[in-house]
């Protein structure tokens, strides 16, 4: 029988980025349930480094992650993980105090971002209708970001440690057992678990199941923490003839009722969906594909005739929209790793670090220590308990 110290269950962003950091501190095994890690949340995000983007949380997190993204080390991917493209949020009159209340929360620790006339705004993109267009939150230094050079890395990275990455193999049963654990004392408790055909030993069950992260709690006798998959719906077409466009923003309204950005010679939109469904592999409905065209067409005249792609996914959110990183409030040998919300890519290099640090005493980068020791509580899964 396999016999590991952490044991993470899902292979994607978040479960490869922890196996990667926590690989030189004991035996690591991922298992996934796909053929293909990647297949679920991680394959279908809109791959945008944003670090005004989300609450408070998000925004530390993000910050923390830039500098690993902007300089992995050596042999972690071939080209960059980042290339620029800025974020243009504007505000329709009488919304510019959400701007401001952003720039307030996000200033300190983005230096270049600025509120920018509507002039600007319509300077970055020169489609948006003038009239819809008040001012505008800009964040030069945003990001598109290389999604499958970043999880591969992780994995390559995770494995040439000796991680053990189980694919096709879905967790299907645990049980807690009291007797001896391989090289342990002899008293202490660990998990056995049942995963397709095979029978593995773990001292710690780190959960890293995205939309299926409180199932996993239910199998292992842990309370749930409610956490909520939504799905979000994205499509792709060709630009109108004539234009360039290579060079937009990632453009969104402050409320974000739809968002857009080039996307390989293509526009890529989203009518910014967040509909509530149970766990599973999501699929795009002609409803939210016709609002994502309509508001598209009613902020910049833009009207694809034809799509060039569609699918959706599922961004998984606690009830306070937090993630939730840390043991749980009622067995201290399982670990949740959930609840990344619409910036799990993003906040990835921090994710790992913090897991680390929480399970292996790994120290904290000195550049972000301050803030990722600060959210350690706000993050603790114990505050829904
Ligand atoms: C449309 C869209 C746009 C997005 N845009 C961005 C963006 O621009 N920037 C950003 O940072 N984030 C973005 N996100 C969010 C980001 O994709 C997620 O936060 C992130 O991928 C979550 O990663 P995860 O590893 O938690 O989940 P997942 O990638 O879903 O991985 C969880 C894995 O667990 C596996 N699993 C579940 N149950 C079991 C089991 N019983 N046994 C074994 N394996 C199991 C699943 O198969 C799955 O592979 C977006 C998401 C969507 C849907």
């Amino acid at each position: 029988m396999a016999s590991y110290d952490f044991l993470i269950v899902g292979a994607g962003i978040v479960g490869a980025a922890i196996a990667y950091r926590l690989a030189p501190h004991g035996r690591v095994a991922i298992l996934e349930k796909e053929a293909q890690p990647g297949y679920h949340a991680t394959g279908r995000s809109t791959a945008t480094f944003v670090e005004s983007y989300g609450g408070q949380a998000a925004h530390l997190l993000t910050v923390a992650s830039r500098g690993f993204l902007e300089s992995p080390p050596a042999g972690f991917c071939d080209g960059a993980l980042l290339a620029r493209r800025g974020n243009l949020r504007f505000a329709r009159p009488g919304q510019r105090e959400q701007l401001a209340q952003t720039l307030a929360a996000c200033g300190p620790r983005i230096p270049d971002l600025a509120i920018i006339s509507q002039q600007d705004a319509l300077a970055l993109c020169p489609p948006l209708r003038p009239e819809l267009v008040d001012c505008a939150l800009y964040e030069p230094r945003a990001a598109d970001m290389d999604v499958h050079a970043i999880h591969q890395g992780y994995l390559r990275a995770a494995r040439a440690q000796g991680a053990d990455i189980y694919t096709e193999t879905p967790l299907e049963h645990i049980e807690r057992r009291a007797e001896g654990h391989p090289g342990r004392r002899q008293d202490a408790r660990h998990w056995r678990i049942h995963a397709k055909d095979r029978v593995i030993e773990a001292r710690w069950l780190i959960n890293a199941a995205g939309a299926w992260a409180d199932n996993i709690a239910r199998l292992a006798g842990v309370r749930p923490l409610g956490i909520t998959p939504k799905r979000r719906t994205v499509v792709t077409f060709t630009p109108p003839a004539g234009g360039a466009i290579d060079h937009w923003p990632l453009v969104r309204d402050a409320d974000e009722s739809f968002y857009f950005k080039p996307f390989g010679g293509d526009i890529l939109l989203t009518p910014a969906d967040e509909t509530p469904l149970a766990p599973c592999d999501a699929q795009p409905e002609e409803i939210d594909i016709a609002i994502a065209l309509a508001r598209m067409q009613a902020a910049t005249g833009i009207a694809p005739s034809h799509l060039a792609s569609r699918w959706a996914g599922l961004r998984s959110f606690t009830r306070d929209e937090r993630p939730a990183i840390g043991r749980a409030a009622d067995e201290p040998y399982f670990f949740w790793a959930a609840g990344l919300g619409g910036y799990g890519i993003q906040t990835s290099p921090a994710i790992g670090f913090m897991t680390a640090h929480l399970l292996a005493d790994a120290p904290l980068p000195t550049a972000v220590e301050a803030d990722l020791t600060a959210l350690i509580p706000d993050l603790a899964p114990a505050r829904f308990s």
